[in-house]
């Protein structure tokens, strides 16, 4: 079965009416394997920075963060990166920053510590923005991202450090890449009105998503049958960011796991969703399957998956759909 996805790999991702859908990767330490995939994908739509910071004794120096991502940069140049900044907190802990609260998930995490320590912040930006000189093809994208004030931070904090390098390096031309936010917390879907114009582009994460909008904890085995993003109202909320950001003309794509189901990719798609970013062992899958499908099917098919009571029901549709026309 792998074969027949590899026999495609290297082809466009192009469904059978023509529409052309972005295929990215989500990548985080394993560079040396990623550096062979480049050629199979459209560029990274989520580079975790955390899980290289959990692999070191302390905070990596601006110039041990800016030559790691100088490497992950020119590893997919010309095509984009979009790198997170520090997503730490909740179940992603560093051995050498100590934190300890009753309800991670819902506590210190993300954003907020980045925004309490605007010295890790600046320093990680600054090492972004110099990895990408001579280069371009960086993105930067915040994670957890609840409130406008965040937002407003970041970004005069974002203005800081660019403004602060190019008066270090005034020989040096400095590129000022987009920067986007994660939707993840479920207040930030009802913010795109505002938040549109203030951000270049977003992208939903809708592991965290689905968690915070089931409470149900993403980790927890105990509760892992009810961690479902099929759930009608997660897809509903999916669809209604979809029609949003389209509205306000903002970018927007998906790098929670959901774009690396083929299920998951058919209704996104459905939706409006045209850049999808997942890990590499789904990739080759998720082409496969969206070259073989008309995305006018995909769209009767969404109609009737969010009529449906239960997730059960939701992937029942999706699954005979698949077979019905492959
Ligand atoms: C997500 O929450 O969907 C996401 C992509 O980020 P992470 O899994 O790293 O929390
Ligand atoms: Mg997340």
């Amino acid at each position: 079965l792998n074969n027949r996805f590899l026999e495609e790999q290297s082809l466009p991702a192009i469904t059978l009416d023509g529409e052309h859908i972005s295929l990215l990767l989500n990548a985080g330490l394993e560079l040396n394997t990623q550096q062979n995939s480049a050629h199979i994908c459209d560029g990274v739509g989520l580079y975790r920075t955390e899980a290289w910071f959990m692999q070191k004794g302390q905070f990596p120096s601006q110039q041990e963060q800016e030559k790691w991502y100088r490497e992950v940069l020119s590893s997919y140049y010309p095509n984009p990166v979009v790198m997170r900044t520090l997503d730490i907190g909740g179940d992603k802990v560093l051995d050498y920053f100590n934190i300890t609260e009753e309800n991670p998930f819902l506590g210190w995490r993300g954003i907020r510590i980045s925004l309490d320590h605007p010295e890790l912040f600046l320093d990680q930006l600054k090492a972004m923005l110099k990895a990408n000189i001579g280069l371009g093809n960086l993105k930067i994208m915040l994670p957890m991202i609840s409130g406008t004030d965040e937002v407003e931070e970041s970004l005069a904090l974002y203005n800081q450090a660019y403004y602060e390098l190019s008066e270090t390096f005034p020989e040096q031309l400095i590129e000022k890449p987009d920067i986007g936010i994660m939707l993840e917390v479920p207040s930030s879907v009802f913010m795109l009105p505002e938040w549109s114009r203030k951000v270049d582009f977003c992208s939903v994460g809708s592991n965290d998503l689905t968690q915070y909008l089931l409470a149900v904890d993403r980790a927890n085995a105990r509760v892992a049958d009810l961690f479902n993003p099929y759930h009608p109202a997660v897809l509903r909320v999916l669809n209604n960011i979809a029609s949003e950001c389209e509205h306000y003309e903002l970018p927007f794509s998906l790098c929670g796991e959901l774009g690396g189901d083929p299920e998951g990719a058919i209704l996104l798609i459905a939706m409006g969703y045209r850049r999808l970013s997942m890990n590499l062992s789904s990739l080759n899958k998720v082409k496969w399957v969206l070259r073989r499908l008309n995305v006018s099917d995909m769209e009767q098919l969404l109609s009737e998956c969010l009529a449906q009571p239960n997730a059960k029901q939701v992937l029942r549709l999706t699954r005979n759909f698949m077979i019905e026309h492959q």
